[in-house]
């Protein structure tokens, strides 16, 4: 609507919109509900309004709305159509403090300082601007001295004043979250393994936790002494024999460990005393190796044994030496699993990969209900460093990994999946993550494209439980901030945002999590495969497989779950 014309008619009623024609048959009105024709004959009366009054109606209503933005744009469209109308020159004042006070209201300190800064720019005898950017810069200088105080106590060793201190400049600062992240993670660990040695597993556990979810990378620092913590606790319960509680903590465990053979011999035990001998007697064997027995329930007991005394041998967790970052001269080497081909120059963080890459095929096999498995293996190319992985993969500087379909011939198509040595996420996350890529294009057939943010939300959603908390801090920091991205644009995109590559992970994951929650997993398969259809419409597609009519209602529905499940958290 650009203009504010009111047609009052003879029964009383009135019309407000633009009158674009009046005849001295008809009159005809545009108005928020579509197009009118009136009788000449019905209208008693037609009162022109100047446009900057309509417009600063509509500005004002804007920022009452809370949309402070949109109401500046209007109202200094109103001043351009009328530069002389003080009503106008007033009314963008107000929203331009409006807007300061709204983004100071949500934390984001330095883009309030701007506004306000602008503000006084427009009006430089604002009655209120100058104070308000002076108390901005209190609180900043502020929070700039709590954050140098909290490093320092951390170099004197004072940690749990260091922790507390920095976790609040954390809280109330969003824009000092990416460079205290870090650190923060590290000295939660410090802290973490001084519950350890104090022999509160639990405790550490739940430091380490939070530690992967304010930086998942700080993984390798807390692989040992997480391990360390959840095998005590493991070893405390097991006599009691609630060996669904074992399994469900064995399992946890690999998806932070994933080589540990703890892990996998604690769980086998679990399995065994479930009555599961033969996948207990298969989770033995991934330890010891070896000739498959023609019986696997008979020789149960006998790999019981030998992996117990290789889990023994080999003491808790796969240590961080030398051994893991060898790199073998000369050509790529070769490890053919069940599935995979796998090129490397170091045979430690092959196998790893090897252990990570059949467990995540196989468990995604299964939860996507594959009919055919592929015929021809995964090659995964470990290059032995990011430099070399990005020289390939022409992949931006932040990835981790990447899957390619080079054939698409059903179960005789060819993927690839690149990644590197050292990637502190490797076996854990990133193995996890490409493979989910591959089988989700297997189970969808091969189409042309999959949408970009359900592919990513899908393979997320088979990264380990620490890196879902990783992803939900993230949603639930850009949702206070009002800072989320639109929905409409993720949907849209077909190649990766260079600006807030992490939220648009974040949020692509959440919508996926949405749409499953809604019904199933079955249903968002085929729900994906209509949708990655060539010239495929949402407006029509997503209404055959969800109760939402279309695009918008899809954003305000996840908009409500994203807030309804923070609050349960
Ligand atoms: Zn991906």
């Amino acid at each position: 609507m650009t203009h504010g014309d009111v047609v009052l008619l003879r029964n009383g009623n009135e019309i407000q919109g633009e009158v674009l024609e009046e005849g001295s048959e008809r009159v005809v009105v545009k108005f928020p509900g579509g197009v009118l024709e009136l009788r000449k004959r019905e209208v008693r009366e037609i009162r022109r309004q100047p446009r900057v009054v309509y417009l600063v109606e509509q500005g004002e209503k804007q920022a009452r709305r809370g949309d402070p933005q949109g109401a500046i744009l209007t109202l200094e469209a109103a001043l351009a159509e009328d530069p002389g109308s003080e009503r106008a020159r007033a009314a963008l004042i107000t929203a331009k403090h409006g807007l300061a006070v709204w983004l100071r209201d949500l934390k984001r300190h330095a883009e309030a300082r701007e506004a306000f800064e602008a503000l006084l720019r427009f009006e430089p005898s604002h009655p209120t601007a100058k104070e308000e950017i002076r108390a901005l810069e209190e609180l900043q200088a502020e929070a700039a001295r709590e954050e140098e105080r909290g490093r320092s106590e951390l170099s004197s060793g004072d940690l749990e004043s260091a922790v507390w201190r920095l976790h609040r400049v954390f809280d109330g600062f969003p824009e000092r979250r990416e460079a205290l992240a870090k650190d923060l993670a590290a000295a939660l660990v410090k802290q973490g393994n001084g519950r350890l040695n104090g022999g509160a597993w639990q405790e550490a556990e739940d430091l380490y936790a939070k530690a992967l979810a304010m930086d998942p990378e700080v993984l390798p620092r807390v692989e040992r002494p997480f391990t360390f913590a959840r095998v005590r606790r493991i070893q405390e319960i097991l006599p009691a024999g609630d060996f669904a509680i074992v399994e469900a903590l064995a399992a946890g465990g690999l998806e932070v460990s994933p080589a540990c053979g703890a892990f996998r011999y604690y769980r086998a035990v679990a399995l065994e005393g479930q009555a599961r001998t033969r996948e207990a007697a298969e989770e033995y064997l991934s330890i010891t190796g070896g000739k498959r027995p023609a019986s696997l329930e008979g020789a149960v007991a006998r790999l019981r044994q030998e992996a117990e005394s290789i889990v023994a041998r080999d003491g808790l967790a796969p240590t961080e030496d030398a051994r893991w970052r060898e790199v073998l001269p000369g050509d790529y080497r070769e490890l053919l699993t069940r599935r995979f081909r796998i090129q490397h120059k170091n045979t430690h963080v092959a196998d790893q990969v090897a252990a990570s890459a059949e467990k995540a095929y196989d468990e995604t096999f299964r939860l996507l209900g594959c009919s055919t498995h592929l015929r021809v293996p995964i090659q995964v190319q470990v290059h032995p460093d990011k430099e070399s992985y990005l020289a390939t993969s022409n992949m931006a500087s932040w990835s981790g990994g990447a899957h390619l379909v080079s054939r698409r011939m059903g179960n005789l198509s060819e993927h690839r999946i690149y990644c590197f040595q050292g990637q502190p996420r490797l076996a854990t996350g990133v193995i996890p993550h490409e493979v989910g890529h591959a089988l989700l294009a297997h189970r969808l057939n091969y189409p042309p494209s999959i949408p970009l943010w359900a592919a990513e939300g899908f393979a997320i959603s088979r990264e380990p439980a620490h890196f879902h908390a990783y992803y939900r801090r993230l949603l639930a920091h850009a949702a206070a901030s009002k800072m989320l991205l639109p929905v409409k644009d993720i949907i849209a995109r077909s190649t990766y945002p260079e600006d807030r590559v992490e939220l648009f992970y974040a949020q692509s994951f959440s919508l996926v999590e949405f749409l499953i929650s809604l019904e199933d997993l079955e249903t968002f398969l085929r729900f994906l495969k209509a949708v990655s259809e060539p010239g495929a419409e949402w407006e029509v597609v997503l209404p055959r497989f969800y109760d939402l009519p279309g695009k918008l209602a899809f954003s305000n529905r996840w908009l409500g779950w994203l807030e309804y499940s923070a609050k349960r958290e």
